[in-house]
């Protein structure tokens, strides 16, 4: 007998018939001997709908009251699925994020885990119950409703899984299984069958939308082996665990893509010390959280300064740098919104050389310029216009030939 946590995302409950076919794959799970605690988002896109609804109503919006709208979609579905499972004979139990014993900070819309106390969740599986937890939600230290954030029921049901010592922690979704590359950009991208946490992490934090990388952070973090997998077709999908030394390392696994960055240049630096740090430390005080930078060597004492920050942070993050210009000796800032980023990861790439050189090679001969350069351990990333980023993503796909499966180092 196993137990198992398993998390079903918002399509994979969209409608009542989602809802009953989940409920027939929790009963199937559970008739099989394994003690089962299910964790659940807000059906289809109800979040977005109360999110929406909120700006209709009111302009100004407090987090405490938009952490209690929205985490009463998911509350929502646990009840249902509750129901659904008692019609199916399984004993079954419904829990709030802070029924479940999440503790949390009192950063509304985005609160972090503080603690998790499963009591109550132990004392229904004692009970030969399946406990139905909501997602993404808590209490915080201050007795308030918490929301975890977007994407926060995975990081809900890997918090579970550590908490219980699960053997496993299985996400649900709308497709099989984390892939080589985008599927709706490159047609042939293979499922990856397993994958380490690092790589994972790396693709999560380089566009890859599923699972949520806080998740895959705090699954890393704890152990907690994860399963990514479909409630559609209920096949067997992508194992996710620690890199063991016995196992085969792909050179490269994967290929993603970003498009949701923008470029600041900052031209004419004069080259002294304390002027990077003056620049960054300003961007940091208002919050904007800067990825690639690339300084250039300077030719007659001046240099320029590039680095990326999220869109949504690039009006802010200009209005900062413009404003050093003068202090910095600079003669200019521009922001730059036409550009994406694409990486190369693989564990391999650490023991194999040559596969920054085929990455350049192969975005050259595409006539795909490099903007920019940034690398870690396991991955190679590459600033270029928005505009070609399919085309990178796709020549890079097949150059390392990841619709035949990986190539593996010797
Ligand atoms: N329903 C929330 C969202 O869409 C939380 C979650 O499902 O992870 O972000
Ligand atoms: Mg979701």
């Amino acid at each position: 007998m196993a137990l198992i946590v398993q998390k079903f995302g918002g399509t994979s409950v969209g409608d009542p018939e989602r809802m009953r076919a989940v409920a027939d794959h929790v009963a199937r799970t559970v008739r099989r001997g394994n003690q089962v605690v299910v964790v659940i988002s807000a059906m289809g896109k109800e979040t977005d709908d109360l999110l929406r609804m909120a700006t209709e109503v009111a302009r100004v919006r407090p987090g405490r009251e938009m952490d209690m709208l929205i985490t009463a979609g998911e509350r929502k579905a646990t009840a249902l699925l509750g129901m659904a499972l008692h019609d199916r004979s399984v004993p079954a139990a419904s829990f709030t994020g802070s029924q479940a014993g999440f503790i949390t900070d009192t950063t509304h819309t985005n609160a972090k885990i503080v603690e998790v106390r499963p009591t109550r969740l132990r004392q229904a599986l004692e009970a030969g119950q399946v406990p139905v937890v909501g997602g993404a939600q808590g209490v915080s230290t201050d007795g308030d409703v918490t929301f975890l954030g977007r994407g926060g029921s995975d990081t809900t049901a890997v918090a579970i899984a550590h908490a219980l010592e699960a053997d496993i922690c299985e996400l649900y979704t709308d497709v099989t299984g984390v892939f080589t590359t985008d599927p709706r950009v490159v047609a042939d991208a293979r499922r990856i069958d397993r994958i380490s946490f690092d790589e994972l992490l790396e693709m999560t934090a380089n566009g890859c939308p599923k699972p949520a990388m806080r998740s895959v952070e705090y699954a890393r973090t704890h152990g907690v082996d994860l399963h990514v997998r479909s409630a559609f077709t209920w096949e067997q999908g992508t194992l996710v665990t620690k890199e063991d030394s016995d196992m085969e390392q792909a050179i490269i696994s994967a290929v993603t893509h970003d498009t949701e960055e923008a470029k600041i240049t900052i031209t004419g630096v004069e080259d002294r010390p304390g002027v990077a740090g003056k620049l960054f430390r300003a961007l940091a005080e208002q919050q904007v959280n800067v990825d690639v930078i690339v300084q250039n060597t300077s030719a007659a004492g001046h240099t320029d300064i590039s680095f990326t920050v999220p869109k949504e942070d690039a009006v802010r993050a200009g209005e900062v740098t413009s404003g050093l210009t003068d202090e910095m000796g600079a003669s200019g800032a521009v922001v730059d919104d036409g550009i994406a980023r694409v990486s190369v990861i693989g564990a391999g790439m650490k023991t194999h050389p040559g596969v920054a050189a085929t990455v350049f090679e192969t975005l050259a001969a595409n006539e795909i310029n490099i903007e920019m350069i940034s690398t870690s351990a396991i991955r190679i990333s590459c600033v270029v216009r928005e505009a070609q980023i399919e085309h990178a993503v796709q020549c890079l796909h097949a150059a390392f030939r990841l619709d035949e499966g990986p190539a593996y180092v010797d």
